[in-house]
Formats: C-alpha cells, sequence, structure tokens
C-alpha cells in the first residue's frame, strides 16, 4: 500500500472509534476490532494498568468508563512517523485526549479491523510538567528587599517536610526505582519523601558483589528526564551506577533521607492516610503520608532454603545478596547454590580469583549469550544502531509496552530460535557438560521469564564458558539434602567439601516487605507481586494479562508496588506518578478491573 494510504487505512478507523467513543457506542466500537483482538491500557482509560482481551472484555470497559473518561480527538500521529504496512500488518502511532488527559499510543490493523491497541496516558491536562517550553525560570528578574536564593529555598523545604509539613507520598526504599518515581513526583509538585535505610543513594548497587556489572545495556537502562551520555559504558559497573544515582538525586533536587529505615506502617481509614515509623540516623519519626510506595526492591528479600544442617555447618554461608566478592576466599573450596544470573557471577568472579567452586544445578536455566541478546532481541529498539536510525527511548518503550502479553511469546519464539540456531555449538558444549537447559516453557526465552516469574536464567557474560569447560565445576540435576560440618551432601549421594555455601537462591515477593512493614493481613489481602498467570513454571494462573500489583492499585487502597528492571522502571513511574498525582489533585480516577488475588506469594 502507498504510504498516504496506509496512513487513509488507519486515519478511517480512528475516525470511527473516535466518533463510536465520543457517542457512547461501545458496540460500534467492538465491531472496528476484530475477533482476536487485545486493547492494552496504561491508566488512560482505566486509571489501572490492564489489557482486555477480545471484544467482550473491551465493551465491558467502555461500557464502565465512557462516561468518566471521555475521549476525543483520536488520531494518527502523523507528525510522529508515517504508518506502516507490512505482513498483513498496518501500524502506526497514535495520539488522542480524554476529559482530564493527554495521551498517546499505538494501533496496528488486520483486514482493515483493530488488531491490537495501545493506549497511555502522557501528561494531565492543566499539570504538565514544567520542561520544555514550560521550563522554570531559575532566576528571577528584578529587585525584591526579601528575596531568597535556590539554595536557602531548597534548604527550607528540606527542613520542612516531614516535620512541619507531611509529604503526600512516602516512597520506601531509594533503589533506582524509589529515586526515578521520585524524580517524576516532583516534576509534577508532588510533595515526596524516598527514604532508604542505606547511607547513600546508589549504595544498594555498591553494596552487591565487586565484579557486578549491570547485565543489560545502556540504551535500555536510562533514567527518567536524564539520559546517560554518549560516552557511557554499555555495561555499567555497579559502583558507578551507585554514583549516577547519587548524582542524579541530588541534580533532580529529590527529598531523600538516606540512614532511614522504614520498621512500621499502617493505614488510618478515617483520615485516609498512612502513619509510618521511621528512624533516621538514630531517630524516631512518625510520618503521615497519604500514599505509600513499597520500592523495596523485587530482588530485595532473598529467599534463604532451609537445608538439614545449616546449624551443623561449621564454615561460613551466606545468600547471593550478602556475598562480598572473592577476595576472602583464595584457597577455599566455596559451594554455589543455585545456576542462575546471580550463582553465575559469583562462581566467575571466584574462579577468577583462584578459588575452588562449585555450582550446584537443580533445575534448568535459560542461558542466552550477552551479544546474542543485543543483536536479536534488543538490537532493533535499544542499540546504537536504533539511536541511528532515529529509535527514541520512549519510542521504544512505547513499541516494547504496545504488543500484549497474551501474544509477546509469539513474538518471542522465532527470536529466541534464531539465537539458538546461532549459538548451537555453545549450546552442545554447555549441555556435554551437563549443564541443564532450557528457553522457557514454551521456548519463549528470557523476557517471558523474567516478566513471568522474574528468574530462571542467566545472561551469558562469560561464566557459562567456565562451566562448559569445567572450570567452574557443576553438579546438575541433583538437591541439596543435608549440611554437615564441613560438606554439602547431595541427593545423588555425593558429597562436596566446603568451606563456604552460598545460596544463590533468589528473592521472594514483594508483598513480603509489606507482610514486614505493615502486616500479615494486609500482604495477603494485596496477594502475591509479580508474574502474569501463564500457568507456566512459578508463574501460577489464572491468566492475569499485567504483571500483578505492579505500578497499578492494589486491594490495599493508598498502598502501592514499585520497580523491575531499569527500562521498566523507567516507563511505568510515568504512570505510577500520573496516578498518585490525579489523586492528590482530586481527579476523579475510577478504577476499572481492580486486579483480584488468586496467591498469597
Ligand atoms: C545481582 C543482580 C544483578 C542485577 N542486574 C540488573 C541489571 O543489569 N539491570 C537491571 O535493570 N536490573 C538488574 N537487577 C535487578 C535489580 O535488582 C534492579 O534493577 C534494581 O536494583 C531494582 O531497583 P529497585 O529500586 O526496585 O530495588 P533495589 O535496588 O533493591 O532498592 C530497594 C531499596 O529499598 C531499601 N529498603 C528495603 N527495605 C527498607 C526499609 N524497611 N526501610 C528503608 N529502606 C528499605 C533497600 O535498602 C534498597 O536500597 C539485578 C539484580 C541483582 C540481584
Amino acid at each position: 500500500m502507498p504510504e498516504n494510504n496506509v496512513n487513509r487505512s488507519i486515519s478511517r478507523v480512528l475516525e470511527a472509534l473516535d466518533a463510536a467513543l465520543q457517542s457512547g457506542d461501545t458496540a460500534a466500537a467492538v465491531e472496528l476490532f476484530q475477533p482476536d483482538c487485545y486493547w492494552r491500557d496504561l491508566v488512560a482509560f482505566t486509571w489501572n494498568i490492564k489489557t482486555m482481551e477480545g471484544r467482550e472484555q473491551i465493551a465491558a470497559m467502555l461500557d464502565s468508563q465512557l462516561g468518566a473518561i471521555k475521549p476525543s480527538k483520536l488520531k494518527l500521529a502523523e507528525e510522529e512517523e508515517p504508518a506502516t504496512d507490512a505482513n498483513g500488518v498496518t501500524q502506526g502511532w497514535i495520539t488522542f485526549e480524554t476529559d482530564v488527559a493527554r495521551g498517546s499510543g499505538f494501533i496496528r490493523l488486520k483486514n482493515g479491523r483493530i488488531w491490537t491497541l495501545l493506549t497511555t496516558m502522557a501528561e494531565l491536562k492543566g499539570h504538565e510538567e514544567p520542561k520544555g517550553q514550560r521550563r522554570p525560570m531559575g532566576a528571577e528578574h528584578g529587585a525584591r528587599p526579601d528575596r531568597t536564593s535556590w539554595k536557602e529555598n531548597r534548604e527550607a523545604e528540606l527542613d520542612a517536610l516531614g516535620n512541619s509539613s507531611q509529604p503526600y507520598c512516602l516512597i520506601v526504599g531509594g533503589g533506582q526505582g524509589g529515586i526515578g518515581l521520585g524524580a517524576r513526583l516532583r516534576q509534577l509538585g508532588v510533595p515526596t519523601i524516598i527514604i532508604d535505610k542505606n547511607a547513600r543513594p546508589g549504595d544498594a548497587w555498591r553494596n552487591r558483589y565487586k565484579t557486578l556489572c549491570l547485565h543489560d545495556p545502556v540504551w535500555y537502562d536510562h533514567m527518567p528526564y536524564l539520559p546517560f551520555p554518549d560516552n557511557w559504558p554499555v555495561f555499567t559497573p555497579k559502583d558507578k551506577i551507585g554514583d549516577w544515582l547519587e548524582m542524579y538525586t541530588k541534580v533532580m533536587e529529590l527529598n531523600y533521607w538516606g540512614s532511614t529505615n522504614c520498621k512500621s506502617a499502617r493505614y488510618d481509614e478515617a483520615k485516609g492516610e498512612w502513619i509510618v515509623e521511621v528512624e533516621r540516623d538514630g531517630r524516631n519519626i512518625t510520618l503521615r503520608p497519604k500514599q505509600l510506595v513499597l520500592a523495596t526492591g523485587m530482588s530485595g528479600k532473598p529467599n534463604l532454603p532451609k537445608f538439614k544442617g545449616m546449624d551443623v555447618f561449621k564454615g561460613e554461608q551466606h545468600h547471593s545478596s550478602r556475598h562480598p566478592g572473592p577476595d576472602g576466599y583464595r584457597d577455599k573450596k566455596v559451594v554455589v547454590i543455585g545456576a542462575n544470573n546471580s550463582a553465575h557471577d559469583i562462581c566467575a568472579a571466584l574462579w577468577e580469583a583462584g578459588v575452588d567452586v562449585t555450582m550446584v544445578q537443580r533445575s534448568s536455566t535459560h542461558i542466552v549469550k550477552s551479544d546474542s541478546l543485543m543483536e536479536f532481541a534488543l538490537g532493533d529498539l535499544y542499540s546504537e544502531r536504533a539511536v541511528a536510525a532515529g529509535m527514541t527511548t520512549a519510542k521504544a518503550d512505547l513499541t516494547f509496552a504496545s504488543i500484549p502479553y497474551a501474544i509477546l511469546h509469539e513474538f518471542q519464539i522465532p527470536v529466541f530460535n534464531a539465537i539458538r540456531e546461532r549459538d548451537a555449538d555453545y549450546y552442545e558444549r554447555l549441555q556435554k557438560s551437563g549443564f541443564m537447559l532450557d528457553f522457557g516453557d514454551d521456548d519463549s526465552g528470557l523476557f517471558m521469564k523474567y516478566l513471568r516469574r522474574g528468574s530462571g536464567y542467566y545472561i551469558d557474560v562469560g561464566a557459562s564458558e567456565l562451566v562448559a569447560n569445567g572450570k567452574i565445576k557443576l553438579k546438575s540435576g541433583v538437591d541439596v539434602v543435608e549440611l554437615k560440618e564441613h560438606s554439602v551432601l547431595l541427593s545423588d549421594g555425593s558429597e562436596l567439601e566446603a568451606d563456604v555455601v552460598v545460596y544463590a537462591t533468589g528473592y521472594g515477593s514483594m508483598n513480603g516487605w509489606a507482610a514486614d512493614l505493615i502486616s500479615r493481613e494486609v500482604a495477603d489481602k494485596v496477594g502475591k507481586v509479580w508474574g502474569l498467570g501463564s500457568n507456566t513454571t512459578k508463574d501460577p494462573g489464572p491468566w492475569e494479562g499485567e504483571q500483578r500489583n505492579m505500578w497499578k492499585p492494589t486491594q490495599q487502597p493508598a498502598l502501592w508496588f514499585h520497580g523491575g528492571n531499569l527500562h521498566q522502571s523507567r516507563h511505568y513511574s510515568q504512570y505510577l506518578s500520573l496516578q498518585l498525582k490525579a489523586r492528590m489533585e482530586g481527579i476523579p480516577t475510577p478504577v476499572f478491573g481492580l486486579q483480584e488475588v488468586h496467591h498469597l506469594s
């Protein structure tokens, strides 16, 4: 189809949809969708993060929301990029408005009907961020006797917030998640305090094992507003990302309380506010925010296994999150329990330091070489090649978000099949060493495993070669039966001598934080955090279609979970910040399809 015909074919559908939505004609609207269709909405229509699958669910959403949302001006964003037509799919960028917001999104048509639709809230009308044309003046020209400086104003704000005035929002956890969300809330004028038990922003990274570098490349990792400069390394070393976060916190003018431990929180329903007890530099303070965000990390609550004999073992044992790195372990025998990312990183660093190290693999792991991942899976959206082709971070994030999770695996399977084919020799060598491999229950690879269970993989930056050639010793297909005084007994009857045991056994669901800080009752009320309900390993059904409890309203009023990898935190903090801002401003936020709870952890 020539270019303007493509634009015209999408515009015709959008005009018809706009008319149907404005007149509240649900039947006419759903007629424009093909029977196998998806509408993914990020806050704009549902005040939720929700994918409607099929005409029936779309109709139910429209019947519930149209009266309040009042959408209009739905059209092709031709100025963005011309629509395209390939392999039977016509697609393009869209913009629209609702009563209270402006939004953008992406549409795909098959045979002239809508196959997928993404709608996202970009900004609230009347509460646009002070950037670009709206950037602040900074200097106040003219003359005024009682003038105060930027520094004085900033210091006054820091003194007052949490003392003489209360934050509207409290973010517990000042890792990259809490910091990025804090930056967005700052831009939206939502008084916020971020607290972290560590002393300095970035310490969550600094405290990890010394050889750690980000596994994801720089193009995927930018923080909101302030992208890394062009000379930033592809894989950021952990102390460098720590320093970036500390700098970011300062220049984005965040109200960050380091060395502050959140001890407890409870919701005062009558007042509609939280009562949060924190200890700041040894001083007890009570905060009363209206909204509480747990940004305490999905890789923050260690899963420590309970093996017989752990109390008998005479050597050192710790969870991977407490692993200090290899330096203290020269001439020791170390057994690492687990075979995912942390296990590989830790084993490789120990081997480099000349340590005798054995990895114990209980079940299969998905392995993908970092360079293959960059070339095949990320390259079109997040790479120097993508940047050169005009791809922006915002567009990449929206493109990725535009594929509904129900069909994302169909896009991923061919990508990982291609990787498997290209790296066939490598996988064969790895398997020959006894390493148990998988590509996910349905061969859909890394991203689906991450979204479904957040575990079960290693992005190979070198350790797999050491496993394949036996330098990292491997015991696979076995479980730990018992720890003895100086050894680990395995289910195949073998016994590994050990001075040190590292449990690289992953992390628990984030609602465990709610149990610790609020109550078991509230943790159970909100249920499991993360996962799609795909009914694959460690992601039990029923199908949810979105990640449980992340960045959206939960069953506990005014309690939110934020986090994920750098990409997710960057992108979804936008929608969480808009939800919080709307509530602060008293803008009606009718939530459609609040997620039900099926699993407690
Ligand atoms: C070994 C390893 C490698 C990783 N590599 C990558 C990668 O390459 N790319 C990527 O995107 N992600 C990676 N991740 C995932 C990583 O955990 C997240 O990207 C990132 O750390 C999550 O940020 P966060 O802010 O959500 O949580 P965290 O960084 O875990 O921050 C949570 C913060 O909450 C604080 N906190 C917890 N409880 C309290 C309390 N009661 N009071 C006060 N403060 C509290 C903690 O001190 C901590 O600073 C990796 C994780 C691990 C373990």
